[in-house]
C-alpha cells in the first residue's frame, strides 16, 4: 500500500478540509471561506440538517439549517463548489424518525445525501463512536480512560436503540470519519482509506484526519515544515477543524491562519473536498477491506497520537 497516489492534472498532492460545524453562526466563518474560495480551494463544510421548532436554529453550540441566514451562506458555498457534509442530524441526540426526516431534508436542500460525515462528539445518534471506535484490548482501555462503563451513549449502531439509524447511514453515506492523526499526511498515518471494516458494516467506508481541531492545533499542523513535507511525500492531507471557532475575528480572517493557507495554495496541489480525495484514492487503490491486523496498527497508532502525545 506504499505506492503513491498519483493525482489529477499532474497535481503533486491533495489538501482538503472536513470542517465540523460546532460553534459557527453567521457572522464568525464567511471570511474564511471567502479566503479559501478566492484561493481556488474547495473544502467540505459540514452541517445539521435537524428541522423543527422545537430545537435551536441558532446557539451557543452553533447554527443549524433551519436558521435562514447561516443557510443561504452555505448554499451559497455549495454553488460554488464547496461540498456540504454532514455532522449528524443536530448537536443533540434525536430519535431516529428525526434523523431520517433530517437526511432527508438535507436531501432537499443540497439535492443528495451527503456523501461526507463525521460523528459530533457528544450524541447519541453516533455511530460505532464513544468506546466503539476501537476494538479488543485497545477499546478496554479506552473504555478505562474514559471512564465510561454501562452502555455506549453513542447509539447509532445500535439496532434496538431509539437512536439507530445504521441501516440509514450504510444506505445514504459513503464516506465516515474516524481516527485523528497528528501527522500532516493523512494517507502516510493511514494507507489503507478509505476502507471497510467487517466489524463495522453500517460504515460503507471510512476515512481519517489529521488533527487540526482548534486554532492553535492547526496552525501547527499546517506549519511551513510540515506543508513542504506533504508536498515532498504527495500524499494526501484531510484536516479536521472547526472553522467557526476562532479563525475569524469580527470579518478578518486570523493572520497566521492566512499566512500558511496562503502559502499551501501555492503550491501544486489538488484543493478539493473529502469526498473527491477518497473517490479518487478509491479509484486508483480500490476499498481495502480492512484485516484484523490493519485494524491493530491503526487503533494502537491513534491511541499513541491520542494519549500518549496527549493529543485530542
Ligand atoms: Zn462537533
Amino acid at each position: 500500500m506504499s505506492t503513491r497516489i498519483a493525482w489529477p492534472g499532474g497535481k503533486e498532492f491533495a489538501f482538503s478540509i472536513f470542517d465540523d460545524t460546532d460553534l459557527t453562526v453567521p457572522g464568525n466563518f464567511e471570511a474564511v471561506y471567502d479566503l479559501l474560495g478566492s484561493l481556488g480551494m474547495r473544502t467540505t463544510k459540514s452541517v445539521w440538517p435537524a428541522t423543527g421548532t422545537d430545537l435551536v436554529p441558532r446557539g451557543a453550540q452553533g447554527s443549524t439549517c433551519d436558521d435562514p441566514e447561516y443557510l443561504s451562506t452555505v448554499l451559497q458555498l455549495q454553488r460554488s463548489g464547496f461540498e456540504i457534509g454532514y455532522h449528524n442530524s443536530y448537536f443533540a441526540g434525536l430519535p431516529r424518525q428525526r434523523i431520517d426526516q433530517a437526511l432527508e431534508h438535507f436531501r432537499s436542500l443540497f439535492g443528495s445525501y451527503p456523501s461526507s460525515m463525521a460523528n459530533h462528539a457528544e450524541s447519541s445518534e453516533g455511530i460505532y463512536w464513544g468506546h466503539e471506535r476501537v476494538s479488543g484490548v485497545a477499546q478496554l482501555f479506552y473504555r478505562a480512560r474514559l471512564r465510561r462503563f454501562g452502555a455506549n451513549p453513542h447509539q447509532g449502531h445500535i439496532r434496538n436503540s431509539r437512536y439507530f439509524w445504521g441501516d440509514l447511514c450504510r444506505q445514504r453515506i459513503r464516506y465516515v470519519r474516524n481516527f485523528v492523526f497528528g501527522e500532516i499526511d493523512t494517507l502516510a498515518a493511514c494507507p489503507v482509506m478509505p476502507y471497510y471494516d467487517p466489524d463495522r458494516p453500517f460504515v460503507q467506508a471510512w476515512y481519517a484526519a489529521s488533527n487540526g481541531q482548534i486554532l492553535s492545533s492547526c496552525l501547527d499542523l499546517l506549519a511551513e515544515h510540515n506543508q513542504d513535507r506533504l508536498e515532498e511525500s504527495g500524499g494526501a492531507c484531510i484536516v479536521y477543524t472547526h472553522l467557526g471557532s476562532g479563525f475569524q475575528q469580527g470579518n478578518t480572517v486570523d493572520k497566521r491562519f492566512a499566512e500558511l493557507i496562503r502559502r499551501i495554495a501555492g503550491k501544486r496541489g489538488w484543493f478539493v473536498p473529502v469526498t473527491t480525495v477518497l473517490d479518487h484514492i478509491r479509484s486508483q487503490q480500490g476499498l481495502t477491506m480492512l484485516t484484523a491486523a490493519q485494524r491493530r496498527r491503526l487503533e494502537w497508532r491513534w491511541f499513541a497520537h491520542k494519549f500518549v502525545a496527549g493529543r485530542t
